[in-house]
Formats: C-alpha cells, sequence, structure tokens
C-alpha cells in the first residue's frame, strides 16, 4: 500500500546508498589507479634492472669469447669456460624474470609469421644431441609426414617453450630416452590444422600433487636438490603464459620414477603453401670473412666497453670503427663521417637509439645509410617501432658470429669456404686461373721463404707466431688467386681459433707437400 509518509524517508534512504556507491566506487578507481601504477613501476623498475645487469654481463660474456682465442693453457681456458657458462645461466635468469614480469604487464606481443618447423626441429636436434649422448640417453624425433612445411607461428617463443622442456627432459632424466614428436591434425577449415608437439621423457617423474605447482612462477617439486638441478623455477611458468597466448594449452600427465610427457596443443595454426626461401648462411667468424678494406662503422653507445668490444671485433676484420659515446655525437659523426654502417645502441642517456635514428633517417645526409639497433632482448625491445626505425636489430649481448653477419648484410665482403674436416690436399693441384700461371715462379720462390719460416715454428707450436704465418699465407693465395693456397692458409687460422691442436699439427706438417707441389708445376 502506497503510503505518502514513507516517501521522503525511502528517497532519502536512496540517495545516501547511491552516495555511498559511488563513494566506493571512487575508492576502488583511485585504488585501481594506484595498483597500476605500482604494476608499471614494478615493470619499469624490472625493465630499468634487467637492463643495468646485461650491461656488465654483455662485457663478461663478449670480452671472454675474444679473450679464448688468446688462451693456451688448459686450466685457464677451463676457468674462462666455466666464467662463459655462469655468464649466459645469468643471462638466462634475467630474459626470464624481464619475459615473465612483460607477459604479466601484458607487454609482450607475439610476432607470428610463416615459419618452417622443420628448421626448428632440426635445431634443436643438433643444441640437445651433445648434452644427451654424454648422458647416454636416446633422443628420439618423430614428425608427422604430413606436416605443412609452413606455419604461422612466434618462432622465436615457440623455441623458448621447446627449448625449456626439453631442457628440462633432459635435466631430469638419467636413463632412457626422450622424444619429441609433432603431429597436425586436419580441422574443418583446409587452410588451418591443430598441432600437437609433444615431450616425453623417462626420468624421475613428477608426483601427481605438484603437477599443478611447477607451472607457478619460482616453484620446484618439494625438496629437489638445487646442487644437482639448479635452475629457477620459471621456465614453466613462462611456458605456460607463453602457450596460453598463442591460444594453446599444456597438458602434463606423469609418474614418479617412470618419467613425464608434456603435450602443448596449439588449436587453429594457420597453414602457408610456401615461404620464401631462406638462404643457408654460412658460418661468419673472424676466420673466414673478409671486408672490403676502407670500410667503416660507426658505434654509438653511452657504455664504453660495449663500443670496444665491436671494436675489438671488427677491427680483426679490417673494417674502420669510429665510436660515439652518446646520441649527438652519433648524428654529429653519422653526418661528417658519412660510415657505412651505423650500429646504434637504444637506452642512452639525453636522446635514446629512437631518437637518434629518427634525426638520422629524416636528415637527407644520412637517411641512406643503414642502422642496426643493439636490443636487449632477442625479440626486441619495441618491435614494432625497431622494425619502422631501423634496418635489422642485434640482441645483446653480441656474439662474434652474429655481429658478422648482421654487419656483412651491409658490407661488401668475401667469405672464404671453411673446412672443418681433415685437409686433404688434391693430388693435382689445380693452375687455373691461367693467368696467374707466369707469377708461379714468384710464388714459389716467395713460398720458399715461407718454408725457412716453417720450419721455425713448426716445433715450437707459438699459436701467434703460427697465426701471423697462416694469415701471411692466405693473403699470398688472395695475391696470386690460388684458391688452394688462400683455403690452406684460412684453414689453418680457423684450427688456431678452436683451439684444435690436433689439426694445426696436421696441416702444418702439409705445408711442405704443398710448396714441392707447386714446384713441380714450374720445372
Ligand atoms: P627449472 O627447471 O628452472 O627448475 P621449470 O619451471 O622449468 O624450472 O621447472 C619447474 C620444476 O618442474 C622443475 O624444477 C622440476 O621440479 C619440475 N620438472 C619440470 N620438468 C620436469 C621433467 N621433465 N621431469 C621431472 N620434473 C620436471
Amino acid at each position: 500500500d502506497f503510503d505518502i509518509k514513507n516517501q521522503p524517508l525511502r528517497i532519502l534512504g536512496t540517495m545516501l546508498d547511491i552516495t555511498e556507491r559511488k563513494q566506493t566506487e571512487a575508492a576502488l578507481k583511485q585504488a585501481k589507479i594506484a595498483a597500476d601504477a605500482a604494476n608499471q613501476a614494478k615493470s619499469e623498475f624490472l625493465a630499468n634492472m634487467s637492463h643495468e645487469i646485461r650491461t656488465p654481463l654483455n662485457a663478461i660474456i663478449g670480452f671472454s669469447e675474444l679473450l679464448s682465442a688468446y688462451l693456451m693453457d688448459s686450466k685457464a681456458k677451463s676457468y674462462l669456460s666455466a666464467i662463459q657458462t655462469a655468464g649466459k645461466a645469468l643471462l638466462t635468469l634475467i630474459n626470464d624474470i624481464l619475459d615473465l614480469s612483460k607477459i604479466e604487464a601484458g607487454r609482450l606481443e607475439l610476432q607470428s609469421e610463416p615459419t618452417d618447423l622443420m628448421i626448428i626441429i632440426t635445431e634443436l636436434k643438433q643444441l640437445f644431441s651433445l648434452p644427451i649422448t654424454e648422458k647416454g640417453l636416446d633422443f628420439i624425433v618423430e614428425v608427422d609426414s604430413t606436416l605443412p612445411s609452413t606455419l604461422v607461428l612466434d618462432e622465436i617463443r615457440l623455441r623458448q617453450v621447446l627449448l625449456n622442456l626439453i631442457g628440462n627432459a633432459v635435466k631430469f632424466t638419467e636413463q632412457g630416452y626422450i622424444k619429441l614428436s609433432v603431429h597436425g591434425k586436419p580441422t574443418n577449415d583446409s587452410s588451418k590444422l591443430d598441432l600437437t608437439i609433444v615431450v616425453a621423457d623417462t626420468g624421475i617423474g613428477i608426483p601427481s600433487d605438484q603437477q599443478e605447482k611447477i607451472f607457478a612462477a619460482f616453484q620446484q617439486q618439494d625438496g629437489q636438490s638445487n646442487r644437482k638441478y639448479g635452475g629457477t623455477g620459471l621456465g614453466l611458468a613462462i611456458t605456460k603464459r607463453l602457450t596460453e597466448m598463442m591460444q594453446g594449452q599444456i597438458l602434463l600427465s606423469s609418474q614418479e620414477n617412470e618419467g613425464s610427457i608434456f603435450e602443448i596443443r596449439l588449436k587453429d595454426v594457420i597453414i602457408k603453401n610456401s615461404i620464401s626461401a631462406k638462404i643457408e648462411n654460412p658460418t661468419f667468424n673472424l676466420a673466414n670473412i673478409a671486408f672490403e678494406p676502407g670500410q667503416a662503422v660507426l658505434v654509438v653507445d653511452d657504455i664504453e666497453c660495449n663500443r670496444q668490444l665491436i671494436q675489438e671485433t671488427l677491427s680483426q676484420v679490417q673494417l674502420k670503427v669510429l665510436e660515439a659515446v652518446d646520441g649527438q655525437q652519433g648524428l654529429l659523426f653519422a653526418e661528417e663521417y658519412q660510415p657505412d654502417l651505423i650500429l646504434m645502441d637504444i637506452k642512452m642517456p639525453i636522446m635514446s637509439g629512437y631518437e637518434v635514428v629518427k634525426c638520422l633517417k629524416t636528415n637527407p645526409h644520412t637517411q641512406h645509410i643503414p642502422v642496426i639497433a643493439l636490443t636487449a632482448t632477442a625479440a626486441g625491445e619495441n618491435p614494432r617501432i625497431e622494425a619502422q626505425l631501423f634496418d635489422r636489430f642485434l640482441p645483446k649481448p653480441i656474439y662474434i658470429s652474429e655481429l658478422l653477419k648482421e654487419v656483412s648484410a651491409y658490407l661488401k665482403h668475401t667469405m672464404m669456404p671453411l673446412v672443418t674436416e681433415n685437409v686433404k690436399l688434391p693430388d693435382t693441384f689445380d693452375m687455373a686461373p691461367v693467368a696467374n700461371f707466369n707469377k708461379l715462379a714468384e710464388l714459389v720462390k716467395k713460398l720458399e721463404t715461407y718454408l725457412l719460416e716453417w720450419k721455425e715454428i713448426h716445433d715450437g707450436l707459438d699459436l701467434d707466431k703460427i697465426g701471423n704465418f697462416s694469415k701471411q699465407i692466405q693473403l699470398l693465395g688472395e695475391e696470386y688467386q690460388f684458391s688452394k693456397l688462400s683455403n690452406y692458409g684460412a684453414n689453418l687460422n680457423e684450427f688456431i681459433l678452436i683451439f684444435n691442436i690436433e689439426q694445426i699439427e696436421k696441416t702444418l706438417n702439409q705445408f711442405p707437400e704443398l710448396v714441392t707441389m707447386l714446384k713441380s708445376k714450374v720445372q
């Protein structure tokens, strides 16, 4: 029944209700803003911190790589290799923490593009074959023969997922096998398929009450020996989140002491009929690449040891290196010296790499110069922006072969063939090109003086001297255009770089034979 007397109170009550709700809403909004800001601050802190850690780490890994070519003592070499292993482990940890914080802040974007799954599988096979055989395990790889060659996937992230699962399988298995199987199932839509990737092992297994827990960050099996297995418990947390971002799921079935099966299911993966043929990249190292002299590279980086590392590496392949300590100097040098290529750090004070490259690309005097970004993560920091502004990007820490590969995409160079097997001298000496035949006598004369030098060095095994010798022989081969000779020098140099003492001796011993053979051609 309608009672007029109650009306004002009810309205008042409703008004009070609304005010209260509005206040709560406002408070909630305020709290959310504060939480978002805190989250943002956390992500920024993590990103900054990992950048700060990566910088010295870059120097540790890069310089130990350079240093390894100078060490001969086996004890010193084993110490150096421990530094390298520890450096790489630390880098993995930092990358994992950063990845996870990026995923959680919703800042990680997938980059799906046509991908040849077989290339990834072959790489994984190569990568794990050594640790797997060292543990006396079998590695079984089973790939559905009907699987299309090209699927649209985020190659980097899929590789990361598989590296983690296979890495764990190897780590937690003492006998038996690791099996990687890949299968595709047709869907109603002929342009898509459901992809299943299974990593199975016959290792220690995971008790059922822990099978959920291990997918959480920083979680490992209860009571697991840290000394024996190490790890951080981040891998599966990242793997699970990445799989979910790919619209997939990860399943686990496992029996204690029998083994584990991790299964990745990706739904509706797009099939591409063809892929632009990927050219197999030759091996790049200091010994087999020769840049046309006179070319200059400008390095813009505020950290001195980063610049020094690049300077050391590139000057060994006869490139001129200019160094700029910040963006402004970078802009000046680029305009004044017109380098053939610029390597640009992204995170720099005052002017970031992004700002510098924008200026370079809008200045008619510098816009033609290719710029490679030096980024902190394998996928780049802001992949979309980088793809727009930079010609390429190179992740830190910088490895010699990667640096040479990237740089060689823009600079004139020649590649020397590499023989890592036993160098076998041919029975008949290749006399082409004929034009050089007349010069053969001159070359033989020169080689005879080298024979004297050879006698001196061949007993001592002084790698510096042998290195010099090999380079001179290589140059001589190039000068007289006798590929056999330049290959001989290049091979010898390669064996020095990888410290293959047995091959150094063998190759050195072949030198008199090579000279005799040449001599017989002039007589
Ligand atoms: P981490 O390997 O660095 O510890 P992960 O997140 O990759 O981190 O794995 C978390 C834990 O899950 C491991 O520490 C281990 O206890 C368990 N685990 C993962 N894979 C396996 C496996 N194949 N067999 C047995 N246990 C596993």
